[in-house]
């Protein structure tokens, strides 16, 4: 049995066939910094760290990009609302993003580049574009020739005359579907220099760019949320492809998490923040709730049902703790076959949970029976080995960095707290610099009630915990 993905250019699942033997070469796009993440932003980083080691698992070298979006429109309109440099509101979100990835177990990428440090290779690609034909400058800009591309539209199955009714028509532009590789300078905004003028560049250039220079001209899965299929991974494809590079061997894109049907926006306020969220559940058993959906299944919240994950986390927790008594330090043993089965089968998290609370269900009755039958704890002592064997796979198991050594399931919780408030502390100032008295005293108050008591020094606030 092989590794199966479902590719969203093919529409079907097929064989995983590396380029190169034995390795795997991931790009995932990752945050736009503007604000820190809901537990939306983060189902990303928890389902692609479940391909990455399912990869691993099955023996693959992985090479894992995610690059940081620290420029766009969005970041420039956060920083002019609460009148700070935009790279202040993208370095504290930035901040508040692998806090959140830290927290709930997701390993850090291989590279994490950020597009402001990669101007030139943007510049690079710009320039094999218009050198190809597939590009061209206009007003200060430079956009790319859809109708220069004939497969544009292919990835997300749109047809170019559909889309053109939407699309705006703007001064230099030849076909209103072209978009923009560079956006021209304008008043008061950052801006690098290229051959074609000043500017900044456009999000779908600067992911094209990045995944060249770490992964190479062709690589073999490119992930990101259902909602970049278009327009951004439509365009990343026809800029990369029409500069000649091979690109993307399988597209993989995961549902949302969804409030009433909806995608998760601003309007839930703070409350699905992941920092707000780890009140409510361990970061463990929020792990266990995002990752639980298969990843291309939406992802309803409730309440109640982030609840029901933790409590059946708790069960799998369980058994660990007791069966680990019983047989003492053991290590992490083979998975069952059916598991790899639904694993293979493009990343059937929701089968491999079954196999998982199955072997548990076994072992807390072998467990019962080993209370007075020592025959009984060569079983458990299996059962735990498969199961812990699994956890490991989905990134969860108990007695493993970062969950490992402490009672609340969260890793050594020092390191994490002081993150958590820092990122706290770090809004309330934000809020304060934009005059916004009542959602700084609002974080204030939130971390009172957690027990956290700020003071405000000379040197900036201080805090401690009771
Ligand atoms: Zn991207």
């Amino acid at each position: 049995m092989s590794l199966r993905l479902y590719d969203t250019a093919t529409r079907e699942v097929r064989d995983f066939t590396p380029l190169e033997p034995g390795r795997a070469g991931i790009y995932l796009c990752g945050a736009t910094v503007q604000s820190p993440p809901h537990i939306g932003h983060i189902r990303s980083g928890v389902n692609f760290d479940i391909v990455w080691r399912w990869l691993e698992h099955r023996g693959y070298a992985v090479t894992f990009c995610r690059n940081v979006t620290d420029i766009d429109d969005k970041i420039i309109h956060a920083a002019a609302h609460e009148d700070a440099p935009w790279w202040a509101v993208a370095t504290r979100n930035e901040r508040a993003f692998r806090t959140a990835y830290e927290l709930l177990g997701c390993r850090p990428p291989t590279v994490e580049p950020r597009a402001t440090g990669h101007v030139p290779e943007m510049v690079a690609l710009m320039q094999r574009l218009v050198d190809a034909g597939h590009a061209y400058a206009a007003e200060g800009d430079v956009y790319f020739d859809v109708r220069s591309f004939p497969t544009y539209g292919a990835l997300s199955g749109r047809d170019l005359d559909d889309m053109l009714a939407s699309e705006k028509s703007l001064p230099g532009k030849r076909d209103p579907a072209d978009f923009a590789l560079w956006k021209g300078a304008k008043p008061g905004e950052p801006a690098w220099d290229t051959p074609w003028g000043p500017g900044r560049p456009g999000w779908h250039l600067e992911c094209s760019a990045m995944a060249h220079k770490y992964l190479g001209s062709a690589f073999d899965i490119h992930g990101g949320g259902v909602d970049l299929i278009f327009p951004h991974h439509e365009n990343e494809l026809a800029q990369s492809t029409a500069a000649g590079d091979r690109f993307v061997s399988y597209w993989l894109h995961h549902a949302w998490v969804t409030a009433s049907g909806e995608k998760m926006g601003k309007s839930l306020g703070n409350s699905l923040l992941v920092t707000e969220v780890v009140q409510r559940v361990r970061p463990v058993e929020l792990r266990y709730y995002l990752g639980a959906a298969h990843y291309r299944s939406h992802i309803e919240f409730s309440e109640a049902a982030l609840q029901e994950a933790a409590a059946a986390y708790r069960r799998i927790e369980g058994f660990v703790q007791r069966a680990g008594e019983l047989v003492g330090d053991l290590p992490v043993g083979q998975v069952p076959d059916a598991f790899a089965a639904s694993m293979d089968d493009d990343l059937g998290v929701p089968g491999a949970l079954a196999v998982l609370h199955n072997s548990v269900r076994d072992g807390n009755t072998a467990l019962a029976a080993a209370s007075h039958q020592a025959v009984d704890k060569e079983t458990v002592a299996r059962l735990l080995g498969e199961v812990r064997g699994m956890l490991a796979a989905l990134g969860l198991d108990p007695l493993s960095e970062p969950w490992a050594g402490d009672p609340r399931g969260g890793g050594d919780l020092r390191p994490v707290v002081e993150g958590l408030v820092a990122v706290a502390l770090e809004q309330r100032a934000a809020a304060r610099a934009r005059h916004d008295f009542a959602a700084a005293d609002a974080i204030r108050d939130e971390l009172a009630e957690i027990g956290v008591s700020i003071e405000d020094t000379s040197t900036g606030p201080r805090w401690s915990i009771g």
